[in-house]
């Protein structure tokens, strides 16, 4: 593949450039302080795995604006369906007078989620409601009030979502009253419980019959593999033993595959290499190659539980959104993206993977695809270091190279680039990376 921009990391100034600085003393006066920006680098355009800032810096992006661009940065079949639609019809609402697109992003969505059953699909505007969405219908099907999310997970930033989230700081504080009847209950962290997915899948259900009450349950959401948590990936059998127990309760299971899914862990959807089957399934982040679009897809008898009316929205299952994501669909498949995910995975296990022996700061190395953690502790222990993770996160910045933050206790470096990234940019940016962990 050609890209517009060359795959390479270059600076032409310091990082931020002028042209950045003089954009950021604007915005503290006009953008509220609440939107905290990672890196205050002004980005202009960006091709693959490479993006341009204002002053004409090429970095490497390990984040794909938390992986969303996963198929790379304004890939030329997005552009083309994208403006295409743009200029043939931007909106009528799919509940007044529908178009073929929304069809298409149904039909393909009950092709590639898990399941071999019939499943429907409703398209809303962002991953916060898919999920608000999942809650109402999981209700409305089970007539039951409870909703279970796991310890560590990251549901969103609505007030229901914010309240499924896990962590208080930064997402919660001083924001509630919150919704009740939600809680949150043990996860299996392999790195840090030590428990295989059986034992630990024990201890959640032991928590739920103790403290809620099974039959009070309308769904349980899970991540299959932990985003913003910190890349946090449950023991095997965990997520069967959870699913077994749904089953035998009347429990709507939930994958929330709104940052794993999309073939960015070399799976169409990353509760696949659980071996398990959802009730339903939500998407976002990568479903659009960066265009607004969600969903929530799953067995045609949840979803159609609710009534005519009961859930939409004004510009959900946009037309050229859903005209973007018809075009990532076809991506993957053409461009082979799951197998490229899988190349992904490789590179990062034989660049980064031996980072535990050669550096005392890292706890575990951990992922599937392009989606990986790179846990920081404290020298010979498994105590959280979150100034070891700013620290590298300053340097990477300020040398071209944006990765992310995530974890609880905000020490869990995360890397998910492209799958287009070629080897090259990988070991050119663990290289960068390296000089930061080498001093701490
Ligand atoms: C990002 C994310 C959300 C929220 O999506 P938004 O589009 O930001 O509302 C929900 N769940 C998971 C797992 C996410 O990663």
């Amino acid at each position: 593949m050609t890209f517009s921009v060359p795959q390479e990391r270059k600076l032409v100034t310091e990082l931020p450039g002028p042209k950045s600085v003089a954009l950021q003393e604007r915005r503290v006066h006009s953008v509220s302080r609440g939107a905290g920006t990672l890196a205050n680098i002004y980005m202009d355009h960006g091709a693959g795995a490479i993006l341009v800032d204002v002053d004409g810096n090429q970095l490497i992006d390990l984040g794909c604006g938390i992986g969303v661009t996963t198929i790379g940065h304004a890939h030329p079949d997005v552009v083309a369906a994208v403006t295409e639609q743009v200029a043939k019809l931007t909106h009528t609402l799919f509940t007044v007078t529908p178009y073929e697109n929304y069809v298409r992003v149904a039909e393909k969505l009950a092709q590639i989620t898990p399941g071999d059953f019939e499943k429907h699909s409703i398209l809303v505007n962002s991953g916060a409601e898919a999920v608000e969405n999942a809650v109402k219908i999981a209700r409305k099907y089970t007539g039951r009030r409870v909703i279970l999310s796991l310890d560590h997970a990251f549901h969103g930033r609505t007030n229901l979502t914010m309240a499924m989230t896990y962590r208080p700081w930064p997402e919660r504080a001083g924001m509630g009253p919150f919704p009740g009847d939600l809680f949150s209950v043990p996860v299996s962290y392999p790195y840090r419980d030590g428990l295989s997915g059986e034992e630990a899948a024990a201890k959640t259900i032991d928590y739920i019959t103790t403290h809620i009450g099974a039959s009070e349950v309308a769904a349980f959401f899970v991540e299959p593999i932990q985003g913003d948590g910190g890349i946090v990936i449950p023991a095997p059998g965990y997520f069967q033993a959870i699913k077994t127990f749904c089953e035998q309760n009347g429990i709507v299971f939930v994958a929330d595959e709104i940052q794993s899914g999309m073939g960015r862990t070399g799976t169409w959807f990353a509760i696949e290499h659980h071996g398990v089957v959802p009730d339903l399934i939500t998407s976002a982040k990568g479903i659009a190659g960066g265009m607004p679009l969600a969903a929530v897809t799953g067995k045609a008898e949840i979803m159609d539980a609710v009534q005519p009316g009961g859930i939409g929205g004004t510009f959900g299952g946009n037309p050229v959104s859903t005209a973007a994501a018809l075009a990532v669909f076809e991506l993957i498949e053409r461009d082979g993206l799951l197998a490229e995910a899988q190349r992904v995975e490789r590179a990062l296990v034989a660049r980064i993977g031996g980072w535990t022996e050669t550096f005392p700061v890292v706890g575990e190395v951990r992922g599937k695809g392009a989606m990986f953690g790179v846990e920081l502790v404290h020298p010979g222990t498994k105590d959280p270091y979150p100034e070891a993770l700013t620290a590298v996160l300053k340097h990477a910045t300020t040398h071209g190279v944006i990765a992310l933050d995530a974890g609880s206790w905000d020490s869990v470096l995360r890397i998910m680039p492209s799958v287009v990234i070629s080897e090259e940019l990988i070991d050119d940016a663990a290289t960068v990376i390296e000089e930061a962990l080498a001093t701490l």
